[in-house]
């Protein structure tokens, strides 16, 4: 130790004076193990560089320097200074001075000194060398004994693995010498079974017995085992079976769930909905009940009407009675006498005369008031009254006088005509006394007028503060006695070669409307019905009621049928005046002045305010007007007259219509004989230069006015749209608006020689006998259509319509196609929208059947023709209007 310490010293510079060199081979172990530690760690690098160099070759230890000794451990923990560590080494060497006995310090050499230093430094260097090495066997050790510690953990796992093993084979060992011993044991059994039964066979013994009862348990027990194992086989297949089922019963329950979920969410929903529904029944069951009971007032106060109606009859019936009986004996027998005169002067028939005298006798009321009323008159007007008595008497009876600008066929510019002239003679033929008074127009057909003739008289009428003459024309149209008024007024209003457009249309029939009620004033007429017809002379309602009721010409009850509502006579409330209606008065909300233009008053208006029935010509239009666009603003005034307001379909005169009996056409026709048809369809081509090649090819007709309401561009379309489906087309038609005329007038220029279509732009009664005649099928597309009448003309004459469903053609054309319809009651093609699409889509159908369906088609053709359009059932309908406003004005009479 001392050693060391001073070998260090020395390698630092510090060298003691009194260092004693100890020759290497007695250096202890220790010793070395200390120099070893801190010259490992206090070496510069490069020194220890060098030193490992150097290593391998002066790696010549001596034999006592083991690197392995246990006593290196003993120096890790030195941790004193390097002072500390050389005043301990001086310490130590002492120490050994004293330990070898010498107590002076030896005196060496230099040159001594100097081998000592050499050769502790070589030591020093085998020793690092040695310390190097032991380290690298220490290391070496280490990883060693690291693998034998892993080797260990292995040998150990595989020791427990062979325990275990060790263990399983024990118990199999065991086991095996269970199973052995069970196996001897039943060899034993075996064996001694075999002893006894060779006993048993040898002996007989009666332990044979205990053995085979033995068996015996035992097979019952076997037996029972296998019993019970069955049992329980049994039993674990019930156990699967019910496991099964329980999945399934779980499924189900699940499955359940799910559903009862649904359920309830549907059942929610379905409540929320049932409640909604029970909401709005509930709100319908309110407005329902209000209806009703409005209803049921409405019914209670007619009943009430009607009660006093009848009352008053019967007083009235008493009172003629009354009545007839102060008339005296003498009246009677006039009666008799001029009825009997008539009869020998061959004016009236033996059994008419007989009709006559049978009244007389019964002193008839009706007699007696026509005798009355025909004061004035000639022999042969008295006549004619009287004869009307003697129709059926299944009728009321009513004297009504029909007031209107145009009347067919002597007057006729559109349906209006045909109306008055229809329906006056469906109201005659009914039993009525049915007179017609018209602006005496010159342009009217003359020559259809019979027995016209002026009357000496004149009629004065006012207009614009003057008083103006009238000549009164009295004629017979149709059948139908009519009073024509010749307005002796420097403006010559009827005059003018035409109906209408000469730009003071209101104020002609303005006077006119005066001027008809100053006729039957001065006439002493008193009719039950005036009914007047359209704005031209809705002004007879005003007049009435204002000016002729105050008069004298009090008998009547107003029926104004507006046949059009985009026609109103709207014009500045000022001009109303000249027919010497108070504007101030009329001029307000509730009576003439117009809803939708402020400072005017409007005609119809005024008539549906001053009129007691008020009619249009179809049930549907009879809706469509109730809206503020078919109405055309007059919705207001419908809605607060709605009890008076009704819809009338109207019908056709089918003496005049009638291909059985038409003399304008080329060959009549009817139903059972449609030859007269084909002839008339070759005659009309022939006539218009088309072609007459394929007999079959259909031709389409269309007779119109052209205004806009008509549907001008379907009308066009349609013409197009025959031509591409293969047929032939003819257009009769003329149009108030210069525009439109023109535009047809260039289209029908265009095909005047054109092999399949003709254009026929004017007006011509006769030649529309023939269209009607010669058509297979008749084109109405109308925007809208208060009733039309052209559809229903055309199906008397079997051409097929396809028509728009709107206004009075819904209410006459009924699709072939739709089901929802009784199939007897279709008897055309329509359409909704009005576009070309749609008509194209009817039109196409249409030709469709045609080609496809002869056979069909001709069933159609007779079914149309067939139909009832007369005015019968609507004449009716009027008729029923008129006798209820009667009685209701009697009503009020009483009161
Ligand atoms: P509107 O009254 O609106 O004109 P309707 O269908 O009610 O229409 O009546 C039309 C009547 O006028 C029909 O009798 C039809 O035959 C006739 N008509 C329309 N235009 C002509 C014409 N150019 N030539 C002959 N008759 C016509």
């Amino acid at each position: 130790m001392a050693m060391a310490s001073e070998a260090c010293a020395l390698f630092l510079g510090h060298v003691p004076r009194y260092c004693k060199v100890v020759p290497p081979i007695g250096f202890s172990r220790r010793f070395i193990a200390v120099s070893c530690k801190m010259r490992h760690r206090n070496f510069s690098p490069k020194i220890n560089r060098q030193t490992k160099r150097a290593l391998p070759s002066q790696l010549k230890l001596r034999a006592d320097l083991d690197p392995l000794s246990s006593e290196t451990d003993n120096f890790v923990d030195n941790n004193k200074t390097i002072d500390e560590r050389v005043s301990t080494g001086e310490d130590e060497i002492k120490e050994i001075q004293k330990d070898e006995g010498t107590s002076e310090p030896p005196t060496l050499p230099l040159q001594d000194l100097m081998k000592m230093i050499k050769n502790a430094e070589e030591n020093i260097l085998l020793l690092n060398e040695a310390r190097i090495k032991a380290l690298e066997e220490v290391d070496k050790v280490l990883a060693e004994k690291e693998a034998l510690h892993s080797e260990i953990k292995i040998l150990e796992t595989k020791l427990a693995e062979t325990d275990s093993k060790l263990k399983v084979a024990n118990q199999e060992e065991a086991d095996t010498k269970l199973l052995e011993a069970q196996l001897k044991q039943f060899e034993s059994q075996i064996s001694s079974l075999s002893d006894t039964r060779s006993t048993r066979t040898r002996t007989n013994t009666s332990s044979d017995s205990s053995l085979l009862s033995e068996i015996n348990t035992l097979s019952i027990e076997n037996s029972v085992l296998k019993s019970k194992v069955e049992e329980l086989k049994e039993k674990e297949k019930r156990v699967e079976m019910l496991e099964r089922e329980k999945c399934q019963l779980e499924a189900s329950i699940k499955d359940l769930q799910e559903r009862v979920a649904q359920t309830e969410e549907d059942e929610n929903k379905f409540n929320e909905e049932l409640q909604k529904k029970v909401k709005t029944l509930e709100e319908q069951l309110r407005v329902s009940d209000k209806e009703i009971n409005a209803l049921m007032k409405l019914y209670e106060e007619s009943v009430e009407e009607f009660q006093k109606t009848l009352d008053k009859l019967k007083e009235e019936s008493e009172k003629s009675v009354r009545d007839l009986k102060e008339v005296s004996w003498e009246f009677w027998s006039f009666l008799s006498l001029m009825v009997d005169g008539w009869l020998l002067e061959k004016k009236i028939s033996v059994a008419d005369a007989e009709k006559l005298r049978n009244l007389v006798m019964k002193r008839d009321l009706y007699l007696r008031e026509t005798y009355l009323s025909c004061k004035g008159l000639n022999e042969s007007e008295i006549i004619a009254n009287f004869l009307k008595l003697t129709l059926p008497r299944n009728s009321s009876g009513l004297h009504v006088v029909h007031i209107a600008a145009e009347m067919a066929p002597i007057a006729k510019v559109g349906g209006l005509g045909d109306v008055v002239s229809g329906l006056c003679k469906a109201l005659q033929r009914k039993g009525n006394l049915v007179e017609i008074i018209l602006p005496k127009y010159d342009c009217m057909d003359h020559d259809r007028v019979q027995d016209l003739k002026v009357l000496h008289e004149t009629v004065e009428s006012y207009f614009e503060g003057q008083l103006f003459q009238n000549k009164i024309w009295v004629g017979i149209v149709e059948g139908l006695p009519v009073y024509f008024i010749e307005p002796l007024h420097p403006a010559k209003y009827f005059s003018r070669g035409k109906f209408y457009g000469d730009g003071d249309d209101f104020r002609r029939f303005m006077y006119f409307s005066r001027a008809a009620l100053e006729l039957l004033l001065e006439a002493k007429k008193k009719p039950d019905i005036i009914h007047c017809h359209d704005w031209q002379t809705a002004f007879v309602a005003p007049l009435y009621w204002d000016i002729f009721a105050n008069r004298g010409l009090n008998s009547a009850r107003i029926c104004f049928t507006c046949h059009n509502f985009e026609h109103q006579g709207s014009v500045p409330a000022h001009d109303l005046k000249p027919c010497g209606l108070d504007v101030d008065h009329l001029d307000r909300p509730d009576r003439l002045q117009d809803d939708s233009s402020h400072g005017r008053i409007n005609a119809v208006k005024g008539a549906i305010v001053y009129s007691n029935i008020v009619t249009t010509v179809s049930p549907t239009y009879a809706q469509e007007v109730r809206s503020p666009e078919g109405g055309r603003g007059l919705h207001l005034a419908l809605k607060t007259h709605s009890r008076k307001f009704f819809g009338v379909l109207n019908g056709i005169d089918t003496d005049t219509w009638n291909p059985r009996t038409d003399n304008f056409i080329k060959a009549q026709y009817s139903y059972d004989d449609l030859q007269g048809k084909l002839i008339n369809k070759d005659y009309i081509r022939k006539q218009l230069g088309l072609s007459t090649s394929n007999p079959s090819q259909p031709l389409v007709g269309c007779i119109t006015r052209l205004v806009p309401q008509k549907g001008v561009h379907l009308i066009r379309n349609a013409m197009y749209k025959t031509l591409e489906l293969g047929g032939q087309f003819v257009l009769l038609g003329s149009s108030p608006v210069p525009h439109i005329q023109k535009e047809f007038e260039s289209i029908a220029e265009n095909f005047k020689s054109h092999a399949d279509a003709r254009l026929i732009l004017k007006y011509d009664d006769v030649f529309s006998h023939l269209i009607y005649a010669a058509s297979d099928m008749f084109i109405i597309p109308s925007i809208f259509e208060p009733c039309g009448l052209t559809q229903m003309i055309a199906m008397q004459y079997g051409s097929i319509p396809i028509a728009r469903r709107t206004g009075g053609l819904n209410d006459s054309v009924f699709d072939l196609d739709n089901n929802s319809i009784p199939a007897e009651l279709r008897n055309g093609f329509t359409f909704v929208n009005a576009d070309e699409q749609s008509l194209n889509g009817a039109m196409e159908r249409a030709f469709k059947y045609y080609k496809q369906n002869p056979e069909g088609w001709q069933e159609l053709v007779k079914r149309a023709m067939t139909i009832d359009f007369s005015w019968e059932s609507s004449a009716s309908q009027y008729e029923e209007l008129y006798q209820k406003s009667l009685a209701r004005a009697r009503t009020f009479a009483q009161t």
